[in-house]
């Protein structure tokens, strides 16, 4: 008879009770819309099997994993070559977390899987607000004639959510138009005035946290489709957790999207990806 002991294959950490747990990790494997280097549905599962080379104590947020009730519910299997019916599934499946009074924490995929997310918690949260930490403003009105693709995301959202309950941080590529757009809207955190105004404004918001991993400077992780240099360091976006957890803010759901392990020939950017998942959780549920 098999004796193990066997290693898991879900994140390190995780209570294995769907019913117990009140955070719901799901992997959204797609990435149909990748615009340049594809290979963002394999980070789910890379980012499970790196969570196990970390400590589960953040002396950040001096806290560890088992003092949270997260259940890694895997991927979801999505048929790749239908990028409708694809959102779909994710959408019908956040909603159903969400209808258990639970709150998701979704792992990309490419960012468009962030919007069936948020669709579904804006049904939920009338007065949801959305944080988008991206290198990219995500404001295309269409790519190549698409009008949903990881590009055009963030205006997909907007096709929904109020332009004064989005906050973007990091960007730093994107058409003039799009530019002008966050310009007009005033959704671009650019000082400290900014960053104050925004969590003044967000106390007893329902809060949306979108964290595309290109944020962070390309020499930190260059394992992502779309490299975009002259970004965050790591610690700078812990930061933000940081101050958010500080000032109290509501984070009802959120995801890290846009690692592609493909391009991490050494395995540092799926690292920091997992460490930054760590510290979401640990900050936020
Ligand atoms: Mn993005
Ligand atoms: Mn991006």
């Amino acid at each position: 008879m098999l004796k193990g002991p066997f290693l898991s294959k879900d994140w390190m950490g995780a209570n294995p009770s769907y019913e117990a747990s009140s955070w719901i990790m799901l992997g959204l494997s797609y990435d149909g819309t990748c615009s340049n280097k594809s290979g963002t549905k394999f980070a789910p599962q890379a980012i499970r099997t790196a969570s196990f080379a970390l400590e589960e104590y953040s002396p950040v947020f001096d806290r560890e994993l088992c003092e949270i009730d997260f259940y890694d519910a895997g991927d979801l299997d999505l048929p790749l070559g239908n990028r409708d019916k694809s959102l779909d599934i994710i959408e019908e499946n956040v909603k159903a977390v969400l209808d258990d009074n639970k709150k998701v924490f979704s792992i990309g995929g490419e960012h468009l899987v962030s919007l069936p997310v948020i669709k579904a918690y804006y049904n939920k949260y009338k007065d949801l607000n959305v944080i988008h930490f991206d290198a990219h403003c995500d404001l295309r009105e269409n790519y190549l004639g698409e009008k949903l693709s990881h590009a055009c995301v963030i205006r997909r959202v907007l096709d929904f959510l109020p332009t004064k309950n989005l906050y973007q941080i990091g960007i730093r590529s994107g058409e003039k138009s799009e530019f002008e757009l966050m310009k007009i809207n005033n959704t671009l955190i650019k000082s400290k005035e900014d960053k104050e105004q925004m969590l003044k404004n967000l106390q007893d918001k329902p809060v949306y946290l979108t964290v595309d991993i290109d944020v962070l400077d390309t020499s930190v992780v260059p394992g992502t489709g779309t490299q975009e240099t002259g970004g965050m360091q790591f610690n700078e976006l812990i930061n933000y957790f940081r101050e958010f957890k500080d000032k109290g803010l509501n984070i009802v759901g959120m995801d890290l999207v846009e690692l592609s392990p493909d391009y991490d020939t050494s395995g540092a950017s799926t690292a920091v990806a997992v460490k930054i998942a760590r510290e979401m959780m640990l900050a936020f549920c």
